[in-house]
């Protein structure tokens, strides 16, 4: 097991004009963990990754294997296992014959070859299936043939890009818990590429969540849920609203709002962000932490339902509110209401955060 770090790495390529595909990422991953890059599409994912894995290399900054400077070295000297969107298998070689692909490069002997081959498809729960043709399995099964094939190097670290996009939803679920399952086994440091959240926080020991080539925060999946840093992470992962209210008073730790139309409220602020008083601050505030409430009681913000979708868990509604559209998930909505309800919304305070633009 080895920890990987990037520091400082920026990549800018001949045609990219003057903006930097990655955009001096500093990244610590540690040993045997499961490191998620998550955003949407060119934000800049699949260049870091290609970075680590020796395919392009950084126009600046390190990248180091433990204690080794591994920023220049060529892919088949780094000892990285890849997994692809598209499997990249050999569709007419048989099931054994694409495992052994990294074995003969390495110049691995026959018994050797076969022993590992067969541990590597018990990894993937594959056994017995080496004479297979690629042709003959299903998605799923591909998918897991492409990760045997990456684990028989016995890789110092395992690189994910989007392994899943080709599957069906059922599918996707099924076989994120398998490489999930075959990475904790194999206690392989793994980085995987998606822009799927949820596939994230479901997967992932600690995510960095970019944008525009640069990072804008590294968590684990309750810090970035709970305690998003920025507007783009809070709208980004699950679903926020993200108010912008004005600073009545600013201490160190915390700043009280004005809601609109409504009370004032302290809100958290750990990095105080350089709020003032007499200034505005973003407030982010997850649906789900909203509770409807009698237009009539004292204390909530008053507004009129604009739209209103029923899920069977929740009931998500869209509410105005001085102009501002804001999103709520209840779980108990009044038998009745509809469009065009003036209702009153009850914010949990707990659960109000400052985020930086
Ligand atoms: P992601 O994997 O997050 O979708 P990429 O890393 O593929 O994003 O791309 C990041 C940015 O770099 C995009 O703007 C993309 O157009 C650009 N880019 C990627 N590869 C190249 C390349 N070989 N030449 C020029 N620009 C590239
Ligand atoms: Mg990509």
């Amino acid at each position: 097991m080895i920890d990987v770090t990037l520091e400082s790495v920026s990549k800018r390529f001949a045609r990219g004009g003057d903006t930097a595909a990655v955009d001096q990422v500093d990244i610590t991953i540690a040993a045997g963990e499961f490191f998620t890059l998550l955003g949407p599409s060119g934000c800049g994912k699949t260049t870091t990754l290609r970075m680590v894995a020796g395919f392009y290399f950084p126009t600046s900054g390190r990248i180091r294997f433990g204690t080794e400077d591994v920023t220049h070295r060529p892919p088949n000297k780094r000892d990285t296992g890849m997994v692809f969107q598209n499997y990249a298998l050999f569709p007419h070689m048989t099931v054994a014959q694409n495992v052994a692909y990294g074995l003969k490069i390495r110049r691995v002997g026959r018994a050797e070859q076969r022993r590992r081959i067969e541990e590597a498809l018990g990894q993937v729960h594959l056994a017995g299936y080496g004479d297979r043709r690629i042709d003959e399995l299903s998605g799923g099964q591909q998918q897991r043939v492409a990760l045997a094939r990456a684990l028989v190097i016995r890789p110092r670290t395992l690189l994910l890009d989007e392994p899943l996009s080709n599957l069906d939803a059922k599918l996707r679920e099924e076989t994120r818990v398998e490489i999930r399952r075959i990475q904790r086994e194999s206690g392989t440091t793994s980085i995987y590429v998606t822009h799927d959240q949820a596939e994230a926080m479901a997967m992932s020991d600690r995510i960095a969540v970019m944008e525009s080539g640069r990072v804008q925060q590294i968590g684990t999946p309750q810090e970035i849920y709970h305690r998003p840093a920025t507007s783009f992470v809070a709208r980004f992962i699950g679903r926020s609203n993200v108010l912008t209210l004005p600073v009545v008073t600013a201490t160190g730790q915390a700043v009280t709002v004005r809601l609109p139309d409504g009370p004032e409220v302290a809100v958290p602020a750990p990095d105080g962000h350089g709020l003032r008083e007499g200034g505005t601050a973003l407030v982010a505030v997850r649906p789900e932490h909203i509770g409807l409430a009698p237009a009539t009681e004292p204390g909530t913000l008053p507004g009129q339902v604009s739209d209103l979708e029923f899920t069977g868990m929740a009931t998500n509604l869209t509410v105005d509110v001085s102009g501002e559209r804001i999103q709520v998930a209840a779980i108990d909505v009044p038998s009745g209401t509809a469009v065009g309800d003036r209702v009153g919304l009850r914010l949990t305070k707990e659960r109000m955060w400052v985020v930086r633009p």
